[in-house]
C-alpha cells in the first residue's frame, strides 16, 4: 500500500518548525512514523504537506535538574528504554517504553508522536499522566504548559492546536511515591488490552492510571486498603466511574487483574 502523494519538508530547529507550521495550516508533523505513515497508507489520512522534525538537533536530550527531569520530544523509544538516568530516576517509565511495540518500532517511534498520536492502548500517555508531567507545547505564537492530566480528551483526541510542537516534557521526580506498571498483552509487542500505572505513597493513599480500557489515560485517587478482595472491591469502584470500551465485562476484570498486579509488584507478596 502506498499513501496519497504529498509534498515532503524537513526543518533543523524549532524556530524553523514552527514557522513552517504558521504557514502551512494543513500540513502535518512527522517524527518516528510509526503511526502516521500505516494511517497514510491505508489512506486514513492525507496530508498534502509532510514536515519531518527529526533532523532538529538537541530534542532527544534528557537532563535532571532540581528535582525535574526534561525529555526531548524526539527521543526514540528504545533510547527512552535505556536511558541510565531514567532508569534510575523513573524505572516505572523505561520499563513502560520497552513494552511499545517490538525494537524496530521503539528504534523509529518518539515520545513526542505518541503522546500526540494518543492511542488508547498506548503506554507513555497513560505514563505521563500517573507520572504528573507537564508538556511543552511550540508554536508560532509562543510556548504554552499543558500538564498532561489535562492534555488527554478522549479517543485520539488531545488539547493540541494547530500549529504546535511537542518539544519537551517535564517530569518531577518523587521519592515519597513508589510506582508499577503491568499489561496484559495477546503477544509481546502488542498494543495492550488493559494496563495499569499505580502509585503507593507510605501512608496507603495512592492512585491508578489504566489505559487500553476506555478512550484515554484513567486515573482515579484511592486509598489501597490491606487485603486483595477490599482493593478489588474499591477498584471496581472506581472503574464504575470510566467509560469503558466495547467487551466491557473482560475489560473490567482485566483492568482489576492488571491493577491488583502492579500493586503487588510495589508492596511485594504473591501474583495472582
Ligand atoms: C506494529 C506496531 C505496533 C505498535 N505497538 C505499539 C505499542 O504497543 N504501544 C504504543 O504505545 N505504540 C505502539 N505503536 C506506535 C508507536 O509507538 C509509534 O511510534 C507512536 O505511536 C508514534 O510515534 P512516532 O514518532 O512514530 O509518530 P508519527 O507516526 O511520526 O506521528 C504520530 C502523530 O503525532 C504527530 N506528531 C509527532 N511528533 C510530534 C511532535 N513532536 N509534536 C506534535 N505532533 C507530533 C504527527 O503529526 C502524527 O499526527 C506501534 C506501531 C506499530 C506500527
Amino acid at each position: 500500500m502506498k499513501p496519497a502523494s504529498f509534498t515532503y519538508y524537513r526543518s533543523s530547529s524549532v524556530e524553523e518548525a514552527v514557522q513552517w507550521l504558521g504557514e502551512h495550516p494543513e500540513g502535518k508533523i512527522v517524527a518516528g512514523g510509526q503511526s502516521l505513515i500505516p494511517l497514510m497508507n491505508f489512506r486514513l489520512s492525507r496530508p498534502e504537506e509532510l514536515l519531518d522534525i527529526t533532523g532538529i538537533p538537541d530534542l532527544a536530550s534528557v537532563v535532571e535538574a532540581d528535582g525535574v527531569l526534561d525529555i526531548g520530544g524526539l527521543i526514540r523509544h528504545q533510547a527512552l528504554a535505556e536511558h541510565e538516568v531514567l532508569q534510575r530516576q523513573v524505572p516505572v517509565l523505561t520499563d513502560a517504553a520497552r513494552h511499545v511495540g517490538h525494537w524496530a518500532i521503539r528504534n523509529k517511534g518518539t515520545l513526542g508522536g505518541s503522546l500526540v498520536h494518543a492511542d488508547p492502548a498506548a503506554e507513555l500517555p497513560a505514563a505521563m499522566v500517573a507520572l504528573n508531567a507537564t508538556f511543552e507545547l511550540a508554536s508560532s505564537d509562543g510556548v504554552r504548559e499543558v500538564s498532561a492530566r489535562e492534555f488527554y480528551l478522549g479517543f485520539l483526541m488531545t488539547d493540541i492546536q494547530p500549529g504546535e510542537l511537542l518539544t519537551h516534557v517535564s517530569i518531577p521526580i518523587r521519592e515519597d511515591v513508589s510506582f508499577g506498571f503491568i499489561e496484559i498483552a495477546r503477544r509481546p509487542g502488542d498494543f495492550a488490552l488493559a494496563g495499569a500505572f499505580v502509585e503507593v505513597a507510605g501512608d496507603g493513599t495512592g492512585a491508578v492510571t489504566w489505559f487500553g480500557i476506555s478512550g484515554g489515560p484513567e486515573r482515579r485517587e484511592l486509598t489501597w486498603a490491606d487485603t486483595p478482595e477490599e482493593r478489588k472491591v474499591a477498584l471496581l469502584e472506581q472503574l464504575d466511574t470510566v467509560d469503558i470500551l466495547e467487551d466491557e465485562m473482560y475489560r473490567r476484570h482485566a483492568a482489576v487483574t492488571v491493577a491488583e498486579q502492579a500493586y503487588r509488584s510495589v508492596v511485594g507478596g504473591t501474583q495472582l
